[in-house]
């Protein structure tokens, strides 16, 4: 079975539609997402909509869909995040409300787990060090785990040994994944922190045990341009041509 995993989708329909493209060109048909459906981009409803429309689909609550729904406190957030958890709110009408709403801080699938931040703080901890993947070891049994949160790609395992080790995930890296522990971030679809503007994602081959971090181009000016119109914070735009 070979999974589509990506996080940290952010309402950036433009870089969502670039990376579903990227998946139904690989023969993808089964999904993983590490939550963050909403949240800093322009289109929370498209976004979510087109998830619900993937079937088979196995998601995570992130904290800014978490606050959108009222299930966090807004306090954490900075004010241009959260003016767009405020958007959000306004935009999520429907299947899609429902659809947010019911996502689960957890998911086991057929040997994985889903979070968005960590196994001990399913909603806050930005996970990016060999201590923090030593400290979460014990919090899940399927393995690998997906996370996001951090908008990083990373790669945590144990060594022969059994030192933890975190390694960043450039385009096209492939990892072989062994039998141990492992967590992997994705990057983020629709805010790249990586500084590369591309859409991040990856392809998981569970039978290979093969994990395949991809960049997807997409058309970053479409939505910083739908973002000018709705009068977003211009730095939540500007971030976007720079991946940062
Ligand atoms: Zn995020």
């Amino acid at each position: 079975m070979r999974y589509g995993v990506f996080s940290d989708v952010h309402g950036n329909y433009e870089a969502l539609k670039a990376v579903l493209d990227f998946y139904r060109k690989n023969g993808i048909e089964d999904f993983i997402c590490c939550g963050d459906i909403v949240g800093y981009g322009p289109q929370p409803l498209e976004c979510s909509e087109a998830l619900l429309g993937l079937g088979r689909l196995t998601a995570v609550l992130g904290n800014h869909d978490a606050a959108a729904v009222g299930k966090m406190e807004q306090k954490w957030f900075n004010p241009a995040a959260s003016w767009a958890i405020d958007f959000a709110r306004e935009k999520l009408t429907g299947r899609a409300l429902d659809f947010i709403s019911r996502l689960p801080d957890r998911a086991e699938g057929d040997g994985f787990t889903v979070v968005h931040g960590s196994p001990r703080k399913p909603l806050t901890e930005y996970l990016l060090n060999e201590a923090q993947f030593s400290a979460n070891m014990a919090g899940f049994t399927a393995s690998p785990c997906f996370i996001g949160h951090s908008h990083m790609p990373l790669y945590f395992r144990e060594k022969d040994g059994g030192t933890p080790a975190a390694d960043f995930m450039r385009p096209m890296d492939r990892v072989k994944l062994p039998a141990g522990p492992v967590m992997l971030n994705p990057g983020s679809v629709g805010q790249p922190r990586d500084g590369d503007p591309r859409a991040s994602c990856g392809i998981y081959d569970a039978d290979r045990r093969l994990f395949d971090h991809f960049k997807v181009f997409y058309d970053v000016g479409a939505t910083q341009k739908k973002m000018a119109e709705l009068k977003m914070p211009y730095m939540l735009a500007e971030r976007l041509s720079f991946g940062f």
